[in-house]
């Protein structure tokens, strides 16, 4: 007689806010149900208790295997005004707790539920997936070299009494080129800030999970991947390259149809992309700058161009797809003179769409790790333009050591004016420095195709990871 099939593995993914965490979860997810046959459902926390149009234009047309489930929304009415990102992210997850747990069990009843996934910021869950006897995973968005830091911060915090910026020397991060402390993430810079004490509440969790994934691949952090491998031997879980996992779904978004029928009538690899991620905002006189060094450069550009903050860096984190704008923080006449030449998105560009597209031939980025990733796997060097989070760190790995970006100088307030911006621009897209780096980029490219083969590093991470998974008989109560 033939023996049932047992029903099919399923993984919960707890995503904590913010696009940049959500996407290359949905990317891991489909390559678990299409490499690996597991099922898997979203458990997403959310801070205002519904979905953003951002996060619904990723989640429409998922396969069936994946499914998604909203938790209620949690309240920050306590919080005071200017609490950073990092605080209300940790926050969102550790009030969604008890939905968690309800979530968990509810699944569980109807699913052999082997493994809980959270994010760098989610670490509070890993708990919750040992009280349901699950393997608790964490998946980090970000790269190696970041997760190398958040290894090493705890014994940081102990030795180190100044701020890190203070110190005279760089840093040194296992595997890691040397780093500025000024050059860290942005929530270790003021270690009074509570942001900061949640990133080293996170980090010291780490160790408590089974295996750690992160976005990369071996091709770009080789080394930093070898010693990250070697903490195993200090306590610290086993760690998997399985990236880049970035998202090349068309998008469904109609806003973004009409630069892309734009790009088709550009020539190849003649367009400069210019977009500071789901949440990056310029100061207005750094915006006209920006503007105004676009126009003096010459080139063809496609600027996802967003109303200026002069409060934050990050001020649209969490409303991306803000409602239409008028431009008119643009400088007087900029549109008119660049008609033809440019062409400006107010808020939300089809970008995985722009960086296939065959007219687009360079990246002004604010190095977010999926922007960055998306352009390596389609060959586009980048002018790198940190904002905020890991944004500074991500450039030094960028220009210092795979040496795939330009990067344009600060002047004495801080700001890249436009003749550095002309300058940079030009550069990249018709210089010498500009070949150096495109040839570079495409030796990058075909490293990620590699990783990502049939036979490629990250595929077998993955594979090992999976057949953990599969082998966890364990039934969940
Ligand atoms: N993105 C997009 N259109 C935009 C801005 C961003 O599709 O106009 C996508 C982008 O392709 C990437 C993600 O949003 O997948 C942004 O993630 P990243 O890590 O680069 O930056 P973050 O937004 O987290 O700072």
């Amino acid at each position: 007689m033939e023996q049932a099939q047992p029903p099919p593995a399923h993984i919960a993914i707890l995503p904590t806010p913010g696009m940049g965490h959500l996407i290359p979860l949905i990317e891991l997810a489909k390559r678990l149900v299409h490499r690996h046959c597991f099922t898997v459902t979203f458990i997403i926390p959310t801070e205002s208790g519904s979905p953003s149009k951002a996060q619904q234009s990723v989640l429409s047309g998922l396969p069936p295997s994946i499914s998604y489930i909203f938790l209620p929304p949690v309240s920050f009415d306590d919080l005071p005004e200017g609490t950073r990102i990092e605080t209300i992210i940790s926050l969102t997850a550790v009030r969604s707790l008890p939905a968690l747990r309800e979530a968990l069990a509810s699944i569980a009843k109807s699913n052999r539920l082997v493994s809980l996934v959270v994010d760098l910021f989610g670490t509070d869950a890993i708990d919750v997936a040992k009280e349901f006897n699950i393997a608790p995973y964490i998946f980090y968005p970000p790269n190696a070299m970041c997760l190398s830091l958040f290894f090493h911060l705890p014994t940081l915090d102990r030795t180190v009494s100044c701020e890190y910026r203070d110190l005279p020397e760089p840093v040194k991060i296992l595997g890691c080129i040397p780093i500025n402390g000024a050059d860290l993430l942005d929530p270790v810079q003021d270690r009074r800030n509570d942001a900061y004490k949640w990133v080293l509440h996170h980090t010291k969790k780490y160790p408590l999970a089974e295996g750690i994934m992160v976005n990369s691949f071996e091709g770009l952090e080789g080394e930093t991947m070898k010693a990250l491998r070697e903490m195993q031997q200090a306590g610290m879980p086993p760690v998997y390259a399985v990236g880049p996992l970035v998202n090349m779904e068309p998008s469904t978004n109609a806003d973004g149809a009409e630069c892309l029928k734009w790009l088709d009538e550009q020539p190849q690899g003649s367009v400069l992309y210019v977009s500071f991620g789901s949440g990056g905002t310029l100061s207005s006189k750094q915006m006209a700058e920006l503007a105004l060094g676009l126009e003096m450069s010459e080139q063809r550009f496609l600027w996802v161009a967003r109303t200026p903050s002069d409060k934050a860096a990050n001020a649209s984190y969490f409303t991306v797809h803000g409602k239409d704008e008028a431009f008119d923080f643009l400088p007087e006449g900029f549109l008119e003179r660049t008609k033809g030449r440019g062409f400006v998105l107010p808020s939300w560009a089809p970008q995985s769409q722009v960086l296939a597209h065959q007219a687009t031939g360079g990246f002004v980025t604010h190095c977010g790790w999926n922007s960055t990733l998306e352009s390596i796997v389609n060959g586009v060097p980048l002018i790198v333009w940190p904002l905020y989070a890991e944004q500074k760190m991500n450039a030094v790995l960028l220009t210092e050591g795979v040496r795939v970006a330009l990067r344009p100088k600060l002047d004495e307030d801080g700001i890249v004016d436009r003749e550095e911006v002309a300058s940079v621009v030009k550069g990249l897209m018709e210089g010498e420095q500009g070949k150096r780096v495109r040839y570079r980029m495409k030796d990058l490219k075909e490293a990620a195709a590699k990783a990502l083969s049939e036979d490629g590093s990250s595929t077998a991470a993955l594979s090992e990871v999976a057949r953990k998974w599969s082998t966890n008989t364990e039934p969940s109560p």
